[in-house]
C-alpha cells in the first residue's frame, strides 16, 4: 500500500531529477519552444519541496493537491498549469484515504491525465506531454516498472512527430526531428516514480 510518506518520497525524488536533468531539458525546449521547460520545473519542484516540508499533508491525496497548487502558482509557463492540474486532479481522485493501491493510484492518475488533455485541448500524437503520460497510465495497470518503460519510449517516440499544440506547433514542420521536452520531463516523473516504489 502506499502511503503519504510514500507519495512525499515521490515528490522529493522528481525535485532531484527534475534538478539533475534541467539543463537537457532547457536544451530540448531551445530546439522547438523558448528554453525554459527546465527553469520552470526546477523552481516548481523546489516551491513542492518547500510547501511538504511546511505544510500538513496526512494522506496522498493531500500531498498531491499541495504539489499541484505550487505548480500551478509558481510556474508561468504551460507546463506549471499543466504538470499542476495532473497532480491537483489525481489528488483529488484519491480522496481521503490514508493508503492507496497501485491500481487505485492508476485510475487517480488516469482521471489526472484526462484533466490535462482537456485544460490543454492536447491528444496522444500531438507531441507534448501527453505522449508519455497517456501510456504510462496504461501501463502502470500491470506495473511500476511498465509504466517507467512506457513514458520512455513514449517520449522518444514524439520525435518525429510535428507538434500540434503549445509553443513548438508555431514552428509547424520544423518542430519534427526533436523530442518533446514535456513528455520528457514526463517520463523523468515517472521514472522517479517507479524509483520510489523500489526503494
Ligand atoms: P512554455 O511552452 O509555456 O514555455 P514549458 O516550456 O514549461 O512551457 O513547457 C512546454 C511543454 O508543455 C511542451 O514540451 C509540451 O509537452 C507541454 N505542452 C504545451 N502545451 C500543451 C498542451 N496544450 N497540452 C499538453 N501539453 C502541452
Ligand atoms: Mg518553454
Ligand atoms: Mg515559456
Amino acid at each position: 500500500m502506499l502511503d503519504a510518506d510514500f507519495f512525499r518520497r515521490w515528490l522529493a525524488a522528481a525535485a532531484t531529477a527534475v534538478d539533475r536533468e534541467a539543463d537537457r531539458l532547457t536544451e530540448l525546449d531551445s530546439a522547438i519552444g523558448d528554453a525554459d521547460h527546465g527553469s520552470n520545473l526546477r523552481r516548481g519542484f523546489a516551491a513542492v519541496t518547500d510547501a511538504l516540508a511546511e505544510g500538513d499533508t496526512a494522506t496522498p491525496g493531500a500531498v498531491l493537491t499541495l504539489a499541484g497548487r505550487q505548480l500551478i502558482s509558481k510556474v508561468g509557463g504551460a507546463s506549471g498549469p499543466l504538470y499542476g492540474t495532473l497532480l491537483r486532479t489525481t489528488g483529488k481522485a484519491l480522496g481521503d484515504a490514508p493508503e492507496v493501491t497501485r491500481e487505485q493510484l492508476a485510475d487517480a492518475l488516469r482521471a489526472g491525465v484526462d484533466a490535462v488533455a482537456k485544460l490543454g485541448g492536447a491528444a496522444p500524437g500531438d507531441k507534448t506531454m501527453l505522449d508519455a503520460l497517456v501510456p504510462a497510465v496504461d501501463a502502470l495497470g500491470t506495473s511500476f516498472d511498465a509504466a517507467r518503460e512506457a513514458a520512455g519510449k513514449g517520449a522518444e517516440a514524439t520525435t518525429p512527430l510535428q507538434a500540434r499544440k503549445g509553443r513548438a506547433s508555431y514552428l509547424g514542420e520544423r518542430s519534427i526531428g526533436h523530442q518533446d521536452p514535456g513528455a520528457t520531463s514526463s517520463a523523468l516523473l515517472v521514472a522517479a516514480l517507479a524509483q520510489t516504489a523500489e526503494a
